[in-house]
C-alpha cells in the first residue's frame, strides 16, 4: 500500500470516527479507531502508522479550528462536494503515481515509486473473474487482488445506499460536472434529448455491462486458475496504464465520446455509457434506502401549493415532486433534492419502515465501506500484488506479443 493510499485510508477512517462520535455513535467511533490502530500494529507498516498519526492530528486540528467540519454539520451539498473533491484529489495523486510507475517500467528502470494497488479498481473484468474464482473455486488471486476487493466494495455500496458511490465518490462523475458547468458558461441552453432518444441511449450502458458480464460468466471455472496465473492477467494494469499515457486512436475516440457526453448534458457519461453506473443502477433496486417524499409534509399535498424545487434540483431529471419513492436506477442519492426542499420533513433518504439516513450518516456509511474493507484486505494479505517488478519490466517490454 503506497503512502497516498495509506493517508487517504487513515484520513477517511479518522473522519468517519469523528462523524460517528459527534452524531452520538460513540461506540462506533471507538470501534473504528480500534480497528485502525489494530491494523497499524498487526502490519507494522510505517506508511500506515505515519498516515494514522497525520490523520489523528488533522482531525484534532479540524475539531479545534473548524468544529462544524469535524462534526459534519455543513450543508448537504457542501458535505457531498468536499467528500467527492478530497477523494478525487487522492485518485488524481494515485493516478500520477501509477503513470510514473508504468513509465519507469516501460523505460526498463526498476521503479523508485511504488505501484498503487487501488489502481486495480479500474480492472472490472479482472475483478469479476477474481470474485468468481473466490466464489466457485475458493481461489484468491495474487496478481491483482485489489481488483476483487474494490469491485466488492462498489457492489456493497450499491446494495446498501443506492448509487451513492456515483454521487459522492466517483472522480469521473466530478470531472463530468465541471465539464458540464464549463459548457453552460458558453452555451446556456439545456440540450436534453427527447424521451424517445434518451431511453435507448440509457440502455447503452447496460449493453456495455452485459458484454463485461458475458466475458466473466462465459469463462469456464476450470479455466480461471490458468487465466489468473497467465501473463495476460499480469499485464492487465500495464495495458490500462499505457492506454492512458500513450494514447492511440482508440483511446482518443473513447476520450472524445466520454468528454462529449459529459459536456453535452449533466451526468451524460454516467447516464449513457458508464458500465459501473449500470451495475450500480441495477443493484440499487435492492437498496433499502431510497429518497422518499412524505405527502403529509410536502407543500403540494399538505398546503395545495405548486412546488417542484426538488425536481428542478435533480441532476438526473427525475420528477421527484410527483413520486412517493424514487426507485429510478439513475438516482445517485446525491440529496440535492433534499437540500433544495423548503419543507424540512418532506424528503428523506430512508427505508420503508422509516429509518432515516442523513447526509452525515451516508458519508459515514460510504467511507466505512470504502476504506475498512480495503484495510482488512491489506492486513489479511489480500491487497498488494505479488508480481515482481523484474517480471513487470520484462512483460511491459513484450506487451504486444502477449495475448489471452
Ligand atoms: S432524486 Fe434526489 S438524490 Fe436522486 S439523483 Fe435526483 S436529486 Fe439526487
Ligand atoms: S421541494 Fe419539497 S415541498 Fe416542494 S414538491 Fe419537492 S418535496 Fe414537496
Amino acid at each position: 500500500m503506497t503512502f497516498i493510499e495509506s493517508l487517504t485510508l487513515m484520513l477517511a477512517l479518522a473522519y468517519s470516527a469523528s462523524l460517528l462520535y459527534w452524531s452520538g455513535k460513540k461506540s462506533g467511533a471507538f470501534a473504528t479507531i480500534i480497528l485502525a490502530i489494530g491494523a497499524c500494529i498487526s502490519s507494522l507498516y510505517w506508511p500506515l502508522m505515519l498516515a494514522s498519526a497525520i490523520a489523528a492530528s488533522s482531525i484534532f486540528l479540524l475539531t479545534k479550528f473548524k468544529p462544524e467540519l469535524a462534526r459534519g454539520e455543513q450543508r448537504i451539498n457542501t458535505l457531498r462536494d468536499s467528500t467527492q473533491h478530497l477523494l478525487a484529489l487522492s485518485m488524481l495523486l494515485v493516478g500520477v503515481q501509477f503513470a510514473i510507475n508504468t513509465a519507469l517500467l516501460k523505460a526498463g528502470i526498476t521503479p523508485w515509486l511504488m505501484r498503487p494497488d487501488v489502481g486495480d479498481a479500474f480492472l472490472p473484468i479482472a475483478g469479476g473473474i477474481e470474485l468468481k474464482a473466490i466464489l466457485t473455486l475458493g481461489l484468491w488471486d495474487q496478481t491483482h487482488p485489489a481488483a476483487a476487493v474494490m469491485l466488492a466494495v462498489v457492489l456493497l455500496t450499491g446494495l446498501l445506499c443506492k448509487r451513492a458511490f456515483c454521487g459522492w465518490a466517483c472522480p469521473l462523475g466530478l470531472a463530468g460536472e465541471y465539464l458540464y458547468k464549463l459548457r453552460k458558461r458558453f452555451i446556456k441552453d439545456e440540450m436534453l434529448p427527447p424521451a424517445w432518444l434518451d431511453w435507448p441511449l440509457r440502455m447503452l450502458k447496460y449493453l456495455l455491462l452485459a458484454a463485461l458480464i458475458y466475458i466473466i460468466v462465459g469463462m469456464p471455472s476450470q479455466s480461471i486458475p490458468h487465466y489468473l496465473s497467465g501473463n495476460y492477467h499480469k499485464i492487465a494494469d500495464l495495458k490500462m496504464g499505457l492506454f492512458f499515457i500513450t494514447p492511440g486512436l482508440v483511446t482518443l475516440i473513447c476520450f472524445s465520446v466520454i468528454l462529449g457526453l459529459a459536456t453535452w448534458r449533466r451526468q451524460g457519461f454516467c447516464r449513457y455509457i458508464c458500465p459501473y453506473g449500470a451495475l450500480l443502477g441495477l443493484i440499487s433496486f435492492l437498496s433499502p434506502f431510497k429518497i422518499r417524499r412524505s405527502t403529509q409534509h410536502c407543500l403540494i399535498e399538505s398546503k395545495g401549493m405548486n412546488c417542484d424545487k426538488c425536481t428542478r434540483a435533480c441532476p438526473a431529471n427525475i420528477s421527484v415532486h410527483t413520486l412517493k419513492h424514487i426507485r429510478s436506477d439513475e438516482c445517485q442519492a446525491c440529496m440535492r433534492c433534499i437540500s433544495a426542499c423548503p419543507k424540512k420533513e418532506a424528503l428523506h433518504f430512508s427505508t420503508r419502515n422509516g429509518i432515516k439516513l442523513s447526509a452525515r450518516g451516508l458519508t459515514i456509511m460510504l467511507l466505512l465501506i470504502m476504506f475498512l474493507i480495503p484495510l482488512g484486505a491489506y492486513v489479511g494479505g489480500f491487497w498488494h500484488s505479488q508480481t515482481l517488478d523484474a517480471d513487470r519490466i520484462y512483460l511491459i517490454q513484450h506487451l504486444k506479443s502477449i495475448g489471452h
